[in-house]
Formats: structure tokens, C-alpha cells, sequence
């Protein structure tokens, strides 16, 4: 059984379906949970998309290149991808590389 989303009560049961919560009363089904899809957030919190364009933040460095994305590099045509680095894209001079989206900020 899952633990409770709500308060995270070990105690949960399955009923007709639903999951239910002895604690705290909350109902919920199997699949809820996987509806909401990936949401990835910028510096400010704001939701970004696949396809929109960033600029870097801050000073990253990169593994085995000779310099560092520089702060204010802007990127075009990200894409959200699940994990610790959430934004696919290409940076001009680097290539092929993973952000992270806090490191961003949306145009
Ligand atoms: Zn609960």
C-alpha cells in the first residue's frame, strides 16, 4: 500500500478501488498521482515549456570543456526531460548539453 499523499500515514487501505486513509480521511485512486506530467520551474517559479529560450543565470562550468557556459548565454528551443538536470538543449561554442532549470531564467 502506498503511504498517504496527504499525511503520509502508513495505515492505508484499499477500498472499491479508491485508496483510503484511517488518519486522515482522504480517498484516492491509483492513478491520480501520475495525471500531473513533468513540470519543470525557472529561477523566478515560472513553469517553463518545451521550445522556449532561457538565459543562463550564473557561470556554469562544463566537464571537458576548456571554458564555462557564461552567466547571460541565452538558449534557444529547450526540452523538459525528467531528473536532476530537467532542460535538454544545445548551447552555441558547447554543443549537446543538460541543465539544470534553476540555473535559468525564461525570455
Ligand atoms: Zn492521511
Amino acid at each position: 500500500m502506498p503511504n498517504c499523499p496527504m499525511c503520509q500515514s502508513e495505515y492505508t487501505y484499499e477500498d472499491r478501488g479508491l485508496f483510503v486513509c484511517p488518519e486522515c480521511g482522504h480517498e484516492w485512486s491509483e492513478n491520480e498521482e501520475t495525471d500531473e506530467g513533468l513540470v519543470v520551474k525557472d529561477s523566478n517559479g515560472n513553469v517553463l515549456q518545451d521550445g522556449d529560450s532561457v538565459t543562463v543565470i550564473k557561470d556554469l562550468k562544463v566537464k571537458g570543456a576548456s571554458g564555462a557556459i557564461k552567466q547571460g548565454t541565452k538558449v534557444k528551443n529547450i526540452r523538459l526531460v525528467e531528473g536532476d538536470h530537467n532542460i535538454d538543449c544545445k548551447v552555441d561554442g558547447f554543443g549537446p548539453m543538460k541543465l539544470k532549470s534553476e540555473f535559468v531564467k525564461k525570455l
